[in-house]
Order: structure tokens, then sequence, then C-alpha cells
């Protein structure tokens, strides 16, 4: 099987009700790629569908490598947006509490003012990744400082930092699915 490919722009976000346990991970994606993903993982092609194609985890080891990881990709695309308080790992984080969001925004009332507070936090799952599967995590967060929502214009800020997002959004997610199946391979 070749390269998994998925292109919102010529396939439209169909809901799927019915889904395999492991596709809550992929619950926007088409139906006939959900169905390519679960013959993959039926034929125990999955891991080295994966392998082959990032065959090796990123050294981004702490939050000071982290911080200085992801103010590099700021300081390149976004040097306008608003600062980040805080970058870390954060081994409390669910991955797919909401999707990929997770981003949080913490509020705290300074003196008279109420001030928010963005913070970027990375699950640590992604400690194991590949780089790709990191630097997509994090152009998705930093997206999330100009766009809250996930709508058109938070694609299209993500495509520019990264323009392969939408395969390594995808890529990350089968990523996701291997590691609950059977444990992450990137050890
Ligand atoms: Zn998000």
């Amino acid at each position: 099987m070749g390269l998994l490919r998925y292109n919102p722009a010529r396939t439209p976000f169909t809901n799927v009700s019915v889904l395999m346990p492991t596709h809550k991970y992929l619950a926007h994606y088409p139906p006939n790629l959900l169905t390519q993903v679960e013959s993959m993982i039926e034929a125990g092609r999955l891991k080295t569908y994966l392998t082959e194609r990032y065959p090796r985890p990123h050294t981004i080891a702490n939050d000071s490598d982290l911080r200085d990881y992801v103010m590099a990709i700021k300081n390149q695309h976004l040097k306008t947006s608003p600062p980040l308080s805080k970058i870390m790992y954060d081994s409390k984080l669910h991955v797919v509490h909401s999707a990929l969001g997770l981003h949080s925004y913490a509020t705290r009332i300074q003196g008279q003012k109420l001030k928010t507070k963005n913070e970027l936090r990375v699950s640590t799952v992604f400690k194991k990744t590949p780089e790709a599967f990191l630097n997509m995590i994090v152009v998705h967060e930093l997206a999330h400082l100009r766009e809250k929502e996930h709508n058109k214009a938070f694609y299209r800020l993500c495509q520019n930092m990264l323009p392969a997002y939408h395969q390594l959004e995808l890529d990350t997610r089968l990523f996701l699915i291997q590691t609950e199946r059977e444990g992450s391979f990137y050890e």
C-alpha cells in the first residue's frame, strides 16, 4: 500500500457515526480512509508504514529543549503573536482530549486586569516520537495563538508554517492508534 493521503480540499469532512474503537483518532476523516487504515491494521502493516517513513525519534528531551524548539518556530512564523508564558511537556494531558487541542489558556487576575496567559503544553507522548510529529503538534498549538477555532484560517496558518501539515496530522493520528494498540516503538 502506498502513502495514505488526505487532501481536505478534495475530500470533504464526513461524520462517521459508527467507528472502530481505535478510530476515535480519525473521527473526522472520510470513510474510505478509515477502511484503508482498518485493513492496514488487520494486515499488521501499520507499524511498518510508520517506521519506514519515520525511522527515528527526535532528541528534544526536556522542557528547556522544547522551549528552544517552539520559540525557533514561533520566531520564524509568528513573531508578532502573543508571548507564551509557559512551554512544557505535560504528563497529565490526554492526547485526544478535544482531538489534537493540547493548548491551554490560563486566565489570571493580576491587579484589576484580567489577563490571559498563553501556555503551550505538549503531551509527554510526543517525547518519544519522530520530530515530524512534534513539529506538527507545535505548529498546531502555535496556530491557536492567532485562531482559536479549527477553521479554514487556522489550517491555512498551519500549512504556511508546515506545508505537509495535513499529511503529518494524519500520520500522527496513525502513530497514536499504533501506540495505543502495541505501545510506542520509538523507545
Ligand atoms: Zn486545536
